[in-house]
């Protein structure tokens, strides 16, 4: 049986390197698919060559560490003063919430213990509510953080993949 031909480059392909358009069957060789944004048969949209646009654009921000992190220091730059960094902020007010409360509890305990041992068992009581509170809303609040500064992250990468994508056309 021969060969089938290459509906892009109108060659023969070898049985071990064609590809098939999903929709109509039409017969490319692996690397004249990757480079078809639809197929010439039948017009679908080729999910393949989106991808490979896609790794090739990832691939491009990876080898390019450089220019990335220096594009990165011009988006955090972009948005300085106060909300700057906001995620790692919130992160960081988490800790010292949670420091803070802890140190009032254990200073609260240790000073009725010389004041008034009588109140000293409620005062306890109060400071652990106080610190499993403060606990549970410092996690709150740093999970809230996390979630800032990866949509932040990952709007970065969004942005340098699209800026590559433009690039290649
Ligand atoms: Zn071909
Ligand atoms: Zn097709």
């Amino acid at each position: 049986m021969a060969n089938p031909v290459c509906e892009k480059c109108k060659n023969e392909i070898s049985p071990i390197d064609v590809v098939s358009c999903p929709n109509c069957d039409k017969k490319y060789h692996s690397w004249c698919w990757m480079s078809v944004p639809n197929c010439i048969g039948c017009g679908t949209f080729n999910k393949d060559y989106m991808k490979e646009k896609i790794n090739k654009a990832t691939v491009n921000i990876n080898t390019n560490v450089k220019d990335r992190s220096a594009s990165n220091e011009k988006v955090v730059a972009m948005d300085s003063g106060m909300f700057s960094n906001i995620g790692e902020k919130l992160k960081g007010w988490a800790r010292a919430y949670f420091v803070i409360s802890v140190v009032i509890a254990i200073i609260a305990v240790i000073a009725t213990f010389i004041i008034d041992l009588f109140l000293f068992p409620a005062i306890v009581g109060v400071a652990i509510g106080i610190v499993l509170s403060a606990w549970i809303m410092s996690l709150i609040l740093y999970a809230f953080g996390e979630l800032v500064a990866n949509s932040k992250e990952s709007k970065i990468i969004q942005r340098e993949i699209l800026e590559e994508l433009k690039k290649e056309k």
